[in-house]
């Protein structure tokens, strides 16, 4: 028998933006989050300001996650997993475990999202050697959107401002020996809006950017990266860094500046990764529950991206936001909102099938 809900897994930007998106189209949604609260890897992460505009990212996150929650078409099971699932388009039966006590229920659903999201690299397993578990005052871009969130953004080592602060970009994308060729397309933009706020927070700070090209487009570019450079007088420097050591109370950055094609050392207070992203556990794990291939990266596949750019390798599933690649918001919601247009298509769909229409 054909069901009338969609579920969808995960409850980030995307998932709640998919949510929304199928309720107001009438639909009745069942949003699964594995935590014990919405908003995702924004809010888990505690992220400072999110574009556009600077607004504060958990403020943002709350609002969108009140509008689901209050929805009459929605019911959202939080600290809930889901562990399998059985039949096909329109009539999918799918487990679901809450985390606290093991207890399962089963939930008829005639279409499936999945907005699983992402994970930020683990600067651990990167091929240069930059010391994240060695020095303090190496963090990552995760680390830094914390501080700032706080208010705080001071040495780790000392508890006292910098004065000097480098961003390395690139760390776990764009790199084949780890086996990330991917670009993860929001580091540049964070690392410059991070720069942005760095300066505003710590107005004595001098901010560099060592990248190997920046890559920015629309939004990013035009009131990120340009205001970056102008207003706040961040450093971009087109350079390679290859290590990182402690040398008295400073970092020592060595690389390669290959603007003028010489090696390059400067002293640094804090450096920070700009850490790529990688499908969640929760991604990995949600699509070998459901069938769904996934690119040699683990992101679950959109086969016939241009053209269909949410259906996946099932029927009556699809997918949104970071689950399928590095995303940035604007591309999640845009992903969201289509993959609920064609979720609650699909159960009208296999409805109307049913019922001999
Ligand atoms: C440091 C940093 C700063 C950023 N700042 C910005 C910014 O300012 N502007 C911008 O446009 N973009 C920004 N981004 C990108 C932005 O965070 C992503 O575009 C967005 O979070 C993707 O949303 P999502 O819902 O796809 O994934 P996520 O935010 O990762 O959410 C996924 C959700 O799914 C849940 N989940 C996972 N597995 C399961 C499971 N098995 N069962 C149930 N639930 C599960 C997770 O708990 C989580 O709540 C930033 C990224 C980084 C790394
Ligand atoms: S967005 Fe920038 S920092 Fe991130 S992987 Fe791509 S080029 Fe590197």
């Amino acid at each position: 028998m054909a069901s009338d809900v969609v579920l969808v897994i995960g409850g980030g930007p995307a998932g709640l933006e998919a949510a929304r998106g199928a309720a107001d189209l009438g639909a009745k949604v069942v949003l699964v989050e594995e935590r014990d609260h919405l908003g995702g890897t924004p809010v888990f992460e505690r992220y400072a300001a999110l574009t556009h505009g600077f607004q504060d990212a958990e403020e943002v996150m709350n609002r969108l996650a009140q509008e689901v929650t209050t929805h009459p078409n929605v019911q959202v099971k939080l600290s809930t997993r889901v562990v399998g699932c059985t039949g096909s388009k329109g009539d999918f039966h799918v487990t679901l475990t809450k985390v606290s006590d093991g207890a399962s229920e089963t939930v008829h659903a005639g279409a499936i999202i999945v907005a699983t999201g992402f994970q930020h690299f683990d600067p651990g397993r990167e091929t240069q050697v930059y010391g994240y578990y060695e020095y303090p005052d190496v963090i990552t871009l995760a680390d830094a959107e914390a501080m700032l969130k706080a208010r705080k953004f001071v040495r780790p080592s000392t508890g006292l401002p910098p004065e000097r602060v480098c961003f390395i970009q690139c760390v776990g994308s764009r790199d084949r020996q780890i086996g990330n060729e991917y670009c993860s397309k929001v580091c540049c933009g964070i690392a410059s809006k991070q720069a942005i706020e760095i300066r505003q927070q710590v107005p004595n700070c001098k901010v560099y950017i060592f990248y190997i090209d920046m890559r920015m487009y629309g939004y990013w570019e035009n009131e990120i990266y340009w205001p970056a450079q102008e207003q706040y007088k961040v450093n971009y420097i087109k350079g390679i860094a290859t290590e990182i050591i402690q040398k008295g109370d400073k970092l020592l950055v060595r690389g390669e500046d290959t603007t003028l094609g010489r090696p390059m050392e400067v002293l640094m207070d804090m450096v920070i990764l700009s850490v790529g992203m990688e499908p969640s556990k929760g991604t990995r794990e949600v699509a070998r529950i459901l069938g769904l291939k996934q690119n040699k990266y683990g992101f679950i596949e959109v086969p016939h991206e241009g053209v269909d750019p949410v259906a996946t390798s099932v029927p009556g599933i699809f997918v949104a936001g970071a689950a399928a690649g590095p995303k940035d918001l604007d591309d999640s919601m845009s992903m969201a909102g289509a993959a609920a247009m064609k979720a609650v298509a699909a159960i009208r769909r296999a409805i109307a099938v049913a019922s001999g229409g």
